[in-house]
């Protein structure tokens, strides 16, 4: 498929599935905010020769929030998208607790494409705690969200610096806030 083709077909794509969420944040932004922000770092780091990658930035959500499921993202885009958002997403029948442990032990394993896109959505993440940090979430809570989001990228590290750098830029910035300097 056309590169342009297909970047602006799964832009189009995540917008209808996520059309009615909305990041957590106190400002409730629309969630394709988020996406946005994630393809265009991945974009950034790829300096736009991977279009694959960046629309499975556009869609990295879509298993675990929609009811898109994997087989529609290959026939609505190809198996290599397709299997990229499965690396990224979470196996939604686990409790929240074993998930975010289970990221941290996994991250290492996924591949390098996988690895920068976790990079680039805990990076987003992470920036949106300084922005528009969720309503009703304590210090604590971002502070230990930080904390989880660094044992995350450790095991992400060592194929994108640029992505590391921006990662770590975020969450050198949100401890900053959250300790009151
Ligand atoms: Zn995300």
């Amino acid at each position: 498929m056309d590169e342009i083709l297909l970047l602006t077909r799964a832009f189009a794509f995540a917008a209808e599935k996520h059309a009615h969420q909305r990041r957590k944040g106190e400002d409730a932004e629309p969630y394709i905010n988020h996406l946005a922000e994630v393809a265009n770092l991945l974009a950034t780091a790829v300096q736009g020769r991977d279009a694959n990658l960046i629309a499975a930035g556009l869609l990295h959500d879509t298993l675990e929030d929609t009811e898109t499921t994997r087989d529609e993202l290959v026939r609505a885009f190809n198996e290599d998208v397709a299997s990229v958002v499965s690396e990224v997403t979470d196996d939604k029948s686990l409790p929240k607790q074993e998930r975010k442990r289970l990221q941290v032990a996994h991250a290492a394993h996924k591949t390098d494409r996988a690895k920068m896109l976790k990079l680039a959505d805990k990076t987003s993440n992470l920036r949106g705690i300084v922005t528009s940090p969720p309503a009703g979430w304590s210090i604590e809570r971002r502070t230990e969200y930080v904390r989880w989001a660094r044992d995350v990228a450790a095991g992400l590290r060592g194929v994108h610096p640029w992505l590391e750098e921006q990662f770590d830029a975020a969450a050198a910035t949100a401890e900053k806030v959250l300790s009151g300097d």
